[in-house]
């Protein structure tokens, strides 16, 4: 099996986990909106369980609290829903954040990292239930226990690794979250490409998770874009994963884009992402000024590409090259050909741009899920092979489209298939 664990970060994704909870593994839910919410999301994570039974996790979001003031505005206060969160966690956290303002595990004493680790797991293991016997109407009754509404496994703090002290501050996290925990433990290796360049380095990232008797963990490397990412990059990518699955720890990218199913046969055991976008990580460290939350651009994920694009560039693309519109559900049901597409984002009434953000998310989840089916019924090899014939297909298109971001070159295809191509040798074993 390879994972599917979508993000869930914001109240309209509502949609993609209440009617097609066939279309995912797993929730990744933000603590922040968890935090937020009084009922809605613990009564929807609490009818998946029960009904469905589908897991979830929660993204325990301490990582964006590090460095700079992304979860505050520009006047120093903090989000609403970080506020929340910060509520919950108590002190020492929310102390921290009022003095000096950040929460870098670099920095703190040994007392105060495993505060904070420990309310974390706590806040994972109790919020559904809390939430929900908290706001229990007169004549209802819980139909899940205590027990029931964990989620599968807890996410301990996530803290970036860079200088002797971060790898001392996450040995810390690692132990005092275990000891907190009655779920198994699925760490976060929050690193760069840069340092598992470097063997030594990866064994001892390796040797770290074992000591701590970890059996999974999630990948997240900084800055993973395909566009600037290069082959070497690739490739020890490719090594880490396959040193992690040979020790017996299972490892899952945090923010995956199909470069992530490519790893699948090298022992990756799955993927999250987000609804739209989601793909990759960078530590953001701006304010939010208020009034720029709302506006996101509509992409559309181009299955032949692998990446989201402007409407307009798929559009342009993909007419001239003479590709079939996506024939999913969705797609089919609200668009027979590339022209109605820009026309359903050239529409300017409300409604329909709130339509066509559905489709796209819809078809966005549908594409993700198929791509995981991919690899596990196919070898890697006929994978990248199948990915070379697209490359193929509409290479000349995309660099000739004038509706294509500058910035961007199709070339990630060739470099996901040449890192594979050149570590199949590891697959003979
Ligand atoms: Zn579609």
């Amino acid at each position: 099996m390879f994972e599917t664990i979508v993000r869930y970060k914001a109240p309209n994704e509502r949609s993609i986990f209440e009617d097609h909870h066939e279309k995912w593994d797993s929730a990744l839910v933000s603590a922040h909106l968890l935090a937020n919410s009084k009922k809605r999301v613990p009564k929807l994570l609490a009818d998946l369980i029960e009904e469905r039974s589908l897991s979830y996790y929660i993204d325990p979001i301490l990582a964006e609290f590090r460095q700079g003031k992304s979860f505050r505005y520009e006047n120093g206060n903090l989000r609403p829903w970080h506020e929340d969160y910060a509520n919950e966690l108590g002190d020492p956290f929310k102390r921290l954040l009022e003095d000096p303002g950040t929460v870098n595990a670099r920095f703190l004493e040994t007392e105060t990292i495993e505060q904070i680790a420990q309310d974390a797991i706590e806040f994972q293991e109790t919020i559904v239930y809390r939430r929900l016997d908290e706001h229990l109407g007169k004549y209802e009754t819980l139909d899940v226990s205590r027990e029931e509404a964990k989620p599968d496994a807890v996410i301990p703090w996530a803290h970036k690794l860079e200088k002797d002290q971060d790898y001392d501050a996450f040995r810390t996290i690692i132990s005092a979250s275990k000891v907190q925990a009655t779920r198994p433990l699925r760490p976060v290796v929050y690193t760069s490409t840069a340092k598992i360049g470097r063997g030594k380095n990866r064994t001892e990232l390796v040797n770290l998770l074992s000591n701590e008797d970890i059996g999974e963990c999630f990948l997240l490397f900084e800055d993973l874009d395909k566009h600037e990412t290069n082959e070497s990059e690739y490739k020890h990518i490719i090594d880490f994963v396959y040193d992690l699955a040979s020790v017996g720890i299972d490892p899952y990218f945090y923010y995956g884009d199909f470069f992530a199913n490519l790893l699948h046969d090298f022992g990756l055991k799955g993927t999250a992402y987000g609804t739209l976008h989601g793909e990759k990580y960078s530590e953001s460290i701006k304010p939010k000024s208020k009034s720029s939350s709302s506006a996101i651009s509509s992409r559309y994920y181009a299955d032949k590409v692998k990446d989201f694009l402007q409407i307009q560039a798929v559009v342009d693309t993909m007419s001239r090259a003479d590709e079939p519109v996506c024939d999913c559900e969705f797609c089919s049901r609200h668009f027979e050909n590339w022209r109605d597409l820009a026309e359903l984002d050239q529409a300017d009434e409300d409604e329909v741009e709130t339509a066509l953000q559905t489709v796209v998310m819809k078809h966005r989840i549908l594409t993700r899920w198929e791509h995981a089916r991919l690899v596990e019924e196919d070898e890697v090899e006929d994978v990248v092979e199948n990915l070379q014939t697209d490359f193929k297909e509409i290479a000349s298109e995309y660099r000739s489209s004038q509706q294509v971001a500058s910035r961007k070159e199709l070339q990630y295809m060739q470099r996901w298939r040449k890192a594979v191509e050149n570590r199949t040798a590891l697959l003979e074993n």
